[in-house]
């Protein structure tokens, strides 16, 4: 069985100091017992340094890249860039990205192939409002969202997230009967691909992410609010790996 993948998203949070602190605190809980987990730490740029294992237990993943390669872009951030500094994985599409900067399909779909360019695996981001849930259009809404997936190689490892916007940052996770039916469609909808993981995100804790897994059907998680204490995450690694 391939190990669990859990990603931590902080989003706006953590300096380098604050990313240094809790690199060390998450080194000492998870020891060498990884093991069963493939752990991932998306910090804002500027902190993916001090985020860094010298061991390696964890890889680094960017919260964000451009859809351009290069240029007169100001604040933006390139896949090579994020490549340089040590990614292996790139969240595209996350639901801020699409809801509070208006980040569409052929925006998404741009990224995508700047992340191939730069052998980063994309980690890619779907999931329905409550109204989207509550007009019962979610596999619409995910068929929709997977479209921007239609160029992206299907040779190529890809990560889709499963996360639904109402369960993002609530504390109202999605049951586990709905993240494997999400799971479901969207291994219909990528049918074909060679290397699909499919994550859960959406009020992931240590208490309620053995149910999600053991429902089947999602790989791993990605991760926000509880991924900001190194004792959490590594809480989480522990539930995720028994
Ligand atoms: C997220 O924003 O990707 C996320 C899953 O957040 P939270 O775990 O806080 O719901």
């Amino acid at each position: 069985m391939s190990r669990v993948l859990l990603v931590a998203n902080w989003k706006m949070n953590m300096t380098r100091v604050e990313a240094r602190a809790y690199a060390g605190d998450l080194g000492s809980r998870i020891g060498d017992s990884s093991g069963r987990v493939e752990l991932v730490l998306a910090p804002p740029y500027t902190a993916l340094d001090a985020a860094r294992d010298p061991r390696g237990r964890w890889a680094l993943a960017a919260q964000n890249l451009s859809g351009e390669r290069a240029g007169a872009f100001t604040g933006e951030v390139s896949a090579a860039m994020i490549a340089e500094a040590g990614c292996r994985y790139v969240i595209v599409g996350h639901s801020e990205r699409r809801t509070l900067f208006g980040e569409d399909g052929p925006l998404l779909s741009r990224k995508l192939a700047r992340a191939r360019e730069s052998g980063l695996i994309p980690i890619y981001c779907v999931g329905e409002t409550a109204r989207e849930r509550a007009a019962g259009s979610t596999r619409e809404t995910l068929a929709g969202q997977a479209r921007a997936l239609a160029d992206d190689p299907g040779d190529q490892p890809l990560v889709v997230a499963y996360e639904p916007v109402w369960a993002i940052g609530t504390g109202l996770a999605a049951t586990p009967a709905d993240s494997a039916a999400a799971a479901t469609d969207l291994r219909t909808l990528l049918a074909g691909r060679r290397d699909l993981r499919i994550l859960y995100g959406g009020s992931v804790n240590p208490g309620n992410a053995r149910d999600l897994l053991g429902d089947g059907g999602i790989d791993g998680f990605l991760v926000g609010g509880a991924s900001l204490q190194a004792a959490t995450f590594a809480a989480l690694a522990e539930a995720a790996s028994a």
